[in-house]
C-alpha cells in the first residue's frame, strides 16, 4: 500500500510548478505537520524552502503529514519527500514549521510515522536526524515543543536559518551542535536553555512570496506575496500586535506588482494587516486590470470604503469577509479594536451595493468579563444588520496567548462557550448563518498556549491513546489539569526539576 502514498505524491508533483530539484551535501527534509494542502498554503514554509535551496551546501525537500493518518499508520507508509521520494528519516536534518498549538499532535505523528522517536530523549543522534523547529507558534509560546525539538528558531527565520545551517554544517557531534546553536541569539535549545526562550528574530527582507504553485490546495494556483509584515495596531489578544512584532513593514506597491509571475491567475496578498497598506486599493485595481483574481488575507472593517470594495469585486470577491471581533461594543473597546458599529453597518451596505453574496464576520466569544448581556447585544445588532445584507458569523472561542496583554486570562469553560453559542444560534436563526469552531479543541489549545514541556508531554500521551478529544482529557487529567481547573499552572519545568518552586 506504500504505493498509494507514492502515487499521490507523484500525481501532485506532476501538477506543481516551481519545485526545486538539486543535490548538495547538507540534506534537509522540510516537513509540515499538517497535510499538503495546508502546508503548501503557508508562505513561511515556501519561503524557507527557497532560502534553504538557495544555499550551495544545502538541499531542502518537502514532506507533509499524510491526509489520512490512520490509513498511513495501518499501511506503515513511510513519510517520503516530494522531490526524491526518500524517507525523511534518511535526512541529516528534519525541519518542522509549527503554526499553532494543536499542531503539536501532527509533529508527533509525522515523526513517529517516519520511524523517528518524537521525544528527543529517545532519539539516537547517530541514527536519527537532527530535529529543528520554527514557525508562527514561536511568536507566543513554543515551550510545549521542549521535549521534541533539538533546537527552535524563534520568530522570522529567513536570516537565522543560514546561521543555523552554517553551524550544522561545521559541527561534528550532537553535543557540539547543541552548544553552538545555543549561542545563537534567536535559537532556543531546550536542553541548554530549559524553558527560557531566546529572543524573537525580525527580518527586514520583505516580501516573502510563493516558490511553488499547485492546483491542489484551497488557494489553487494562487501566487502568494507578502504585501506587508507585522501590524501597527494593538489589539489586546493578538501576538502580531505592534509591540510584539516590530510594527508594520510595507512592501512597495511596485515591488509587489513586479514580482507576480507570468502565468499566475490569482494573487493572494498576505500579511497580518493587509488592508492597512496605504496603496492597497491601487494594488488591487492594477491586478484586476491585468485580469488577475485577487485575495487578501485580512480586511479591517474600518478600512473598507466604496472604492476598496469596488476593487475587490473586480478582483473576483463574492463574499466580503471582515472582523466584528467581539460580541458587544464594550468588549470591542476592551480588545482595543477600532471597529465601530458604524463601520460594520457601512460594510453591510457596501456588501449589498456591490452585490456580494454574503458578508462574513469573524468574532470571538468567551472573552474576559463577557456576560449573557454581551451576547444579547450581539443578537440585536446582527439581527438589525441582517436587514441590510446576507450574513454569516465565523465564531471562535477566545484563547489567551502569551506575549499579549490578555495573557493569563482564564478559560471561559466549554459549557459556557457552548451555551453562548447556542444562544447566538437560536437568537439568529433565519437571520445569520452561525459557523463556530470547536470549544473543546479551543480548550486543548488554551492548555498548550498557557503550558510548557509538561503539557507537551501530555499531548504525546494523548496521541498514543488515539488523539481524540477524550484522550486529551485523560492525558491532561494525569498531570492534574482538568477543564474546571481553569487556570493551568505555568510550566513547572519537566526539564529542570530543581527549579520547581
Ligand atoms: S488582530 Fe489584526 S489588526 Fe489587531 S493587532 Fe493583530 S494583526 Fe493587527
Amino acid at each position: 500500500m506504500a504505493h498509494h502514498a507514492r502515487d499521490i505524491i507523484q500525481q501532485r508533483r506532476s501538477r506543481e510548478r516551481g519545485a526545486i530539484l538539486k543535490s548538495a551535501p547538507l540534506q534537509v527534509a522540510l516537513t509540515y505537520p499538517s497535510p499538503y494542502n495546508v502546508g503548501m498554503s503557508s508562505l513561511g514554509f515556501q519561503t524557507i524552502y527557497r532560502e534553504l535551496n538557495g544555499r550551495e551546501d544545502t538541499v531542502a525537500e518537502r514532506a507533509f503529514l499524510p491526509d489520512d493518518i490512520a490509513q498511513a499508520q495501518q499501511d506503515r507508509d513511510p513519510v517520503l519527500t516530494y522531490e526524491s521520494l526518500r524517507p525523511i528519516g534518511d535526512f541529516a536534518v528534519v525541519a518542522l514549521s509549527v503554526a499553532y498549538e494543536n499542531e503539536l499532535a501532527g509533529v508527533i505523528q509525522v515523526l513517529e510515522l517516519a520511524g523517528i522517536p518524537a521525544l528527543a530523549s529517545e532519539r539516537d543522534p547517530r541514527r536519527h536526524p537532527f530535529i529543528l523547529m520554527g514557525g508562527p507558534l514561536t511568536f507566543s509560546n513554543p515551550t510545549p515543543l521542549a521535549l521534541f525539538a533539538d533546537a527552535v528558531i524563534m520568530g522570522e527565520a529567513e536570516d537565522v536559518i543560514h546561521t543555523v545551517m552554517d553551524t550544522l554544517g561545521t559541527t561534528q557531534t550532537h553535543a557540539q551542535r547543541l552548544d553552538a546553536l545555543a549561542a545563537i541569539v534567536h535559537v532556543w535549545v531546550p536542553t541548554r536553555h530549559n524553558e527560557t526562550l531566546a529572543a524573537i528574530a525580525k527580518c527586514e527582507r520583505l516580501p516573502a512570496f510563493s516558490q511553488i504553485l499547485t492546483p491542489d490546495t484551497e488557494l489553487a494556483d494562487m501566487f502568494l506575496i507578502e504585501s506587508e509584515r507585522g501590524c501597527s495596531r494593538s489589539c489586546t489578544y493578538c501576538v502580531m500586535r505592534r509591540s510584539t512584532n516590530g510594527g508594520m513593514r510595507l512592501t512597495p506597491a511596485d515591488d509587489i506588482l513586479a514580482l507576480v509571475p507570468e502565468g499566475a491567475k490569482k494573487v493572494g496578498l498576505v500579511g497580518a494587516a493587509v488592508s492597512d497598506h496605504p496603496k492597497i486599493v491601487d494594488i488591487v485595481n492594477t491586478l484586476a486590470d491585468r485580469g488577475l483574481g485577487v485575495g487578501l488575507s485580512s480586511l479591517r472593517p474600518d478600512r473598507l470604503t466604496d472604492p476598496f470594495v469596488a476593487a475587490l469585486k473586480r478582483g473576483g470577491y463574492r463574499t466580503l469577509t471582515t472582523a466584528m471581533d467581539g460580541p458587544s461594543a464594550r468588549l470591542r473597546m476592551q480588545l482595543e479594536r477600532r471597529a465601530k458599529v458604524e463601520h460594520l453597518e457601512r460594510c453591510a451596505d457596501l456588501a449589498r451595493a456591490h452585490a456580494m453574496k454574503t458578508l462574513k464576520l469573524y468574532l470571538m466569544i468567551g472573552l474576559p468579563s463577557e456576560t449573557d448581556e454581551d451576547i444579547e447585544e450581539c443578537i440585536t445588532f446582527v439581527t438589525a444588520l441582517s436587514k441590510r445584507t446576507s450574513l454569516a458569523l465565523g465564531i471562535a472561542p477566545f484563547v489567551s496567548k502569551r506575549n499579549t496583554p490578555l495573557d493569563k486570562h482564564p478559560w471561559a469553560g466549554i459549557k459556557v462557550v457552548e451555551g453562548r453559542l447556542e444562544r447566538l444560534r437560536k437568537g439568529l436563526r433565519g437571520r445569520a448563518d452561525v459557523r463556530p469552531t470547536s470549544a473543546r479543541w479551543a480548550w486543548v489549545e488554551y492548555v498548550l498556549a498557557q503550558g510548557g514541556a509538561r503539557e507537551g508531554l501530555a499531548v504525546h500521551h494523548a496521541v498514543r491513546l488515539g488523539n481524540r478529544f477524550a484522550d486529551y482529557v485523560t492525558a491532561f487529567e494525569a498531570i492534574g489539569i482538568t477543564e474546571q481547573s481553569k487556570r493551568p499552572r505555568r510550566a513547572l519545568g519537566v526539564l529542570r526539576d530543581e527549579s520547581t518552586p
